[in-house]
């Protein structure tokens, strides 16, 4: 029987916010520039409070300075896109993130092309997305960023590869698909109104799976020795009472079938927030026209 490996996404971040970390002091020491990074919470969602205060104390770790900004959840848009164009003329600020979601009474989407797309670390911004589809210098979203880099540390070549994803999310499966893209794989896009979404998957050199439907993917849907990066997280009933996470992808079922396989947790979940740190380092480098670091 073929053996599965499981790819560490934990591991592979550690890595990264090492290098993020050491490619800060180098751009301290160059230039004296101390990277920004300003995380924007709007109401009090106790998740969303979780993120933006993970992601402060990453980016206080590798030497990136961390701003927040609190906003009451009666604030108007108005207000928000003030503040908003407040940060882009911040010298200090060289990322902008937007928790989402938002309340309910401001469009995320208007907030979103408000951010100087040169601030827009979550690479949301409509010209970030036009100039990964166009294969031009974009921030690109964090999660499908990790995605590659994890598929890249597996896979030899990813050219010519048959790549399904599943979910088309526009922060994930849709740039997903274009980074596959770009990577010359031959790529499929999988959606709630496909068909035959088994046959499908099971075409697939490297399934990336984003849908948010616990182990919706089974065993017999992988073809042998597919790559499979599992993005999905939802929490579901243990059988000892307790609850548990799980991914898109039935985990155990795919032993022996997959090549290699994200875990959940500790696979792209990681992933995600290294991956905003080096978005902020390299907007701290290219606002500022430096060389980049290779990371
Ligand atoms: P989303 O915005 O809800 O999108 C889900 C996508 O899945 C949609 O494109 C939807 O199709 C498709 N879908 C839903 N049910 C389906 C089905 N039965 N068959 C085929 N396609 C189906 O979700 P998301 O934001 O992309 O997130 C997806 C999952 O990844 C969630 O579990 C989320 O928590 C997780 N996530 C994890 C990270 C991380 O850092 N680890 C980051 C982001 C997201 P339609 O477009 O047709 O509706």
């Amino acid at each position: 029987m073929l053996e599965t490996k499981r790819i560490d996404g934990k591991a592979r971040a550690d890595r990264l916010v090492a290098e993020v970390a050491a490619a800060a002091v180098a751009l301290k020491a160059g230039s004296g520039v101390v990277p920004g990074l300003c995380a924007v919470l709007v109401g009090s969602d106790p998740a969303s409070r979780i993120y933006v205060r993970n992601k402060g104390k990453a980016a206080a770790s590798t030497g990136i300075t961390s701003f927040q900004e609190n906003l009451p959840e009666t604030t108007s848009a108005a207000e928000l896109l003030a503040l908003i164009a407040k940060l882009n003329v911040d010298d200090r600020v060289d990322g902008i993130l937007v928790q989402l979601p938002l309340p309910k009474h401001i469009d995320p989407q208007r907030v979103i092309d408000a951010i100087d797309p040169s601030k827009d670390v979550d690479g949301f911004h409509a010209q970030n997305i036009g100039r990964l589809w166009s294969g031009g210098k974009a921030l690109v979203p964090c999660t499908p960023y990790g995605c590659l880099m994890l598929l890249r540390d597996v896979l030899p070549s990813l050219a010519g590869a048959e790549a399904v994803v599943l979910g088309r999310s526009n922060i994930v499966g849709k740039p997903m698909a274009a980074l596959l893209l770009a990577e010359n794989c031959t790529v499929t896009l999988v959606h709630s109104k496909s068909r035959n979404i088994p046959a499908i998957l099971r075409r697939a050199d490297i399934l990336v799976a984003a849908v948010g439907r616990p182990e919706m993917v089974r065993g017999d849907w992988l073809k042998p020795g597919v790559t499979v990066v599992d993005v999905g997280i939802s929490r579901i009933a243990a059988a000892d009472g307790k609850s548990k996470l799980v991914g898109d992808v039935a985990f155990a079922e795919a032993q022996g079938i997959a090549g290699a396989i994200t875990p959940v947790p500790g696979g792209i979940g990681p992933m995600t927030i290294a991956c905003l740190l080096r978005n902020t380092l390299i907007a701290a480098h290219r606002r500022r026209g430096l060389s980049e670091p290779a990371i």
